[in-house]
């Protein structure tokens, strides 16, 4: 059985559209399948319309969470809940064709463990919107330790063993786009373009948010910040070491007036407080994190479910 998962978050206008593409596309493969819509605290009309589409076809189950807790958290809780021998992850707004799917699962037939999406064009998207993200996953690539594919969203089907192995990582800040390379097993590209929203807003776009993405997505896969910080250190020690040198060789045999005034020491000053201050802000974002894990707290509470009974009684026995 193929599960399909869409975190839903404020998407009435879309759902429809989204069950009658995915299920002209399943009815295609042959293949036994089921939708799994995660909502995460909408304040629109999704909840019902998930309600109305799991009445009208059993295969359509969901759940609500008690608030928005967000992307990561949602497609999360949608790993935990469905049972398929394979696991597609989509976004509700149709960026992801449907289309692709059989591809992907074709692939997955091969003996790939994850077939994951590789994004050959983007129409709809700001140049902003595209250029960060190119220097985001650039960066990506050079600091972290596992290799996160150019140019790949969430948009992936995933093998059972990789969806039970990331259900696994019980880590709060979940960054998947990087947990499933993590996983490791044999992984493969295919390549798709990546269409516009078919319509309402996108949640993500402000550069504040994805800042945040970024400062995630570092923190969860690289100490290369806090390493920074010593190499700064390093640096900093070594040039002033010379300065040292020069200016007492300055003094002695030069000039008595060289260096003098408060404006260099006072500049120099600075300059450290504020490296020594980013440092600290540093190992804070780092600290911070840690904190959210030693709380433990869940990862998301659940409100509502449609379809999910059975499969919690059966975990339950
Ligand atoms: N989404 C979510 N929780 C949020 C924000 C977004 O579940 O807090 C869902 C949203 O409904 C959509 C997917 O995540 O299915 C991608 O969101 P969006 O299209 O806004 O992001 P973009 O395509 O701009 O990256
Ligand atoms: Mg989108």
């Amino acid at each position: 059985m193929i599960s399909i998962i869409a975190p839903v978050y404020n998407e009435e206008e879309v759902l429809h559209s989204l069950y009658e593409r995915i299920h002209e596309v399943m009815e295609g493969t042959g293949e036994e399948w089921e939708l799994m819509l995660v909502n995460d605290g909408s304040r629109d009309r999704s909840a019902e319309i998930i309600a109305e589409l799991h009445e009208k076809d059993q295969r359509v189950r969901g759940l609500s969470f008690s608030r928005n807790f967000g992307f990561q958290e949602a497609v999360t809780a949608g790993m935990h809940h469905v049972i398929g021998d394979a696991v597609v992850l989509t976004d509700a707004d149709l960026q992801d064709p449907p289309e692709v799917i059989p591809e992907m699962i074709a692939k997955w037939k091969e003996g790939y463990d994850v077939v994951y999406g590789v994004r050959s064009s983007r129409d709809g998207e700001t140049w902003w919107k595209l250029f960060t993200a190119k220097v985001f996953y650039r960066l990506i690539h050079r600091i972290t330790s596992v290799n996160i594919p150019l140019d790949t969203g969430d948009f992936r089907l995933m093998d059972r063993r990789v969806v039970d192995a990331i259900g696994r990582m019980g880590e709060r800040n979940r960054f998947l786009r990087g947990m499933v390379p993590w996983v490791g097993y044999k992984q493969v590209g295919i390549e798709y373009a990546r269409h516009p929203r078919y319509a309402g807003n996108a949640k993500y776009s402000s550069t504040r948010k994805m800042l945040a993405f970024a400062i995630d997505a570092i923190t969860s896969f690289s100490y290369f910040p806090l390493r920074l910080a010593t190499f700064i250190g390093f640096v900093m020690a070594s040039v002033s070491g010379l300065a040292i040198l020069l200016v007492v060789f300055l003094r002695l045999f030069w000039t008595e007036q060289a260096f003098t005034g408060q404006a260099t020491t006072l500049v120099t000053v600075l300059f450290l407080g504020g490296v020594q201050l980013i440092s600290l802000g540093i190992i804070g974002e780092y600290l911070g994190r840690i904190y959210d894990e030693v709380k433990g707290r869940p990862l998301y509470l659940v409100d509502q479910s449609w379809g999910l009974q059975e499969r919690e009684d059966a975990k339950s026995n």
